[in-house]
């Protein structure tokens, strides 16, 4: 849907920021540049949107060159993020969901149904459309901070180092979410950043750049498989190169069963089944086995009156990975976040599975051993 060809950008005073720049981007893609400070990664991005003209080459969306078109139309027809601003105090989450489609001049019911279908997709109950930001703890503020980005609906959308000011774990928080909502409305994103568990974590394509030139764009794996010279080998850091062939175990292959509870069940009969199935955590889950939060025994303390709802009593920011996510990445997010298990969602948000520590021995046995049954048949 995206094409740039032969694309540079040379500044007043000489300076080649963008330096012949070649790339196709599918639709639904998720490419993300990267590279030290003062490669080019923004002036890339800008042209893009003709906030920066090119020196020359060509840009096309949809086949169509982008210079042909009116700037102001074709920035409105691309969604435009830089660092995640936080929300406007003033107003309520939905006009600060709605701030783009505002600008756009959008019907109010159109307005309205979008920011109701974006709270949706992050399961936050609707009433949260008339409350202002101040109600929100902060990890639901930086929530709606993504679900703006996504809601005038444009399917091209370019983000400028959007997470780069946030600490580690909100940051790890909303790429799962921005990733999620990217698969899941078809976006196309064009991701600039400078840190390479984050182009990891959220490419398809992964494009390394250095003095306005791309050395290398590939997947991730090929990437750190097959770095194609001794810069790409230093900026990936040797740490994350992969030496040995990597575990391409998907968590759906190596999951357990959870011990689920469901919403209207009382603390009390938590408490038992824990007691009961010999767990310190249950999921929770709705009448469709969507998950919808945790408890934990810790978290259980003398105060609580056991009579309460399980459903009152769980903490619902649970942290989770979708099923086909590999093993691998799995078992780094649960190390990164001393997590002591991670629930596994489908794409429904169905509870499908549980990863706990001990896979990690499994894995490191697996990485140790290999497919060691494999090769020894080869050699028959
Ligand atoms: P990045 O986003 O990768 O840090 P930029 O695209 O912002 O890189 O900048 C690329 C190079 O172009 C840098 O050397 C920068 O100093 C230079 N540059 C950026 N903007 C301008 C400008 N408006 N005028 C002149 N030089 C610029
Ligand atoms: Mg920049």
């Amino acid at each position: 849907m995206l094409k740039l060809e032969h694309l540079s950008k040379v500044y007043r005073g000489g300076k080649k920021a963008v330096d012949d720049l070649n790339l196709d981007i599918k639709k639904g893609e998720f490419i993300v540049f990267i590279g030290t400070s003062g490669s080019g990664k923004t002036t890339a991005l800008r042209m893009i949107n003709r906030m920066i003209e090119p020196t020359s080459g060509k840009i096309l969306i949809n086949d169509e060159d982008v210079t042909k078109k009116n700037p102001v139309t074709l920035r409105r027809s691309i969604g435009y993020v830089i660092q995640q601003i936080g929300l406007m105090p003033h107003m309520t989450i939905r006009d600060n969901i709605t701030l783009v489609p505002r600008l756009l001049k959008w019907e109010k019911d159109k307005k309205n149904k979008t920011a109701e279908d974006l709270l949706k997709l992050v399961n936050l109950p609707e009433s949260y459309l008339d409350m202002f930001p101040s109600q929100l703890s902060g990890g639901q503020q930086q929530r709606i901070g993504v679900l703006r980005a996504l809601a005038a609906n444009q399917d091209l959308i370019l983000m400028d180092e959007p997470f780069g000011a946030l600490d580690p774990i909100t940051r790890d928080t909303l790429q799962d979410l921005m990733k999620d909502l990217q698969q899941r409305l078809g976006k196309t994103v064009v991701f600039v950043t400078h840190d390479m568990d984050e182009a990891l974590k959220l490419a398809d394509r992964i494009c390394i750049m250095h003095d306005g030139q791309v050395i290398q764009c590939d997947t991730p794996d090929n990437i750190l498989s097959n770095p194609a010279n001794q810069f790409v080998k230093e900026f990936i850091g040797s740490h994350r190169l992969v030496q040995e062939k990597p575990s391409a175990k998907l968590v759906d292959e190596v999951m357990i069963t959870p011990v689920t509870i469901s919403l209207e069940k009382s603390l009390d009969e938590a408490i038992r089944t824990m007691v009961q199935k010999r767990v310190d955590t249950l999921f929770v889950v709705d009448g469709q086995n969507i998950l919808k939060g945790f408890i934990d025994v810790e978290s259980i303390t003398s105060e609580r009156h056991r009579t309460q709802s399980v459903a009152d009593a769980m903490d619902k920011d649970v942290f989770y990975v979708k099923n086909e996510t590999k093993l691998q990445d799995t078992v780094r997010r649960i190390l990164k976040r001393n997590l002591k298990n991670i629930p596994v969602v489908d794409a429904d948000h169905k509870l499908v599975g549980l990863i706990t520590r001990a896979h990690i021995v499994d894995m490191v046995y697996d990485t140790i051993w290999g497919d060691e049954d494999i090769e020894e048949q080869s050699t028959i």
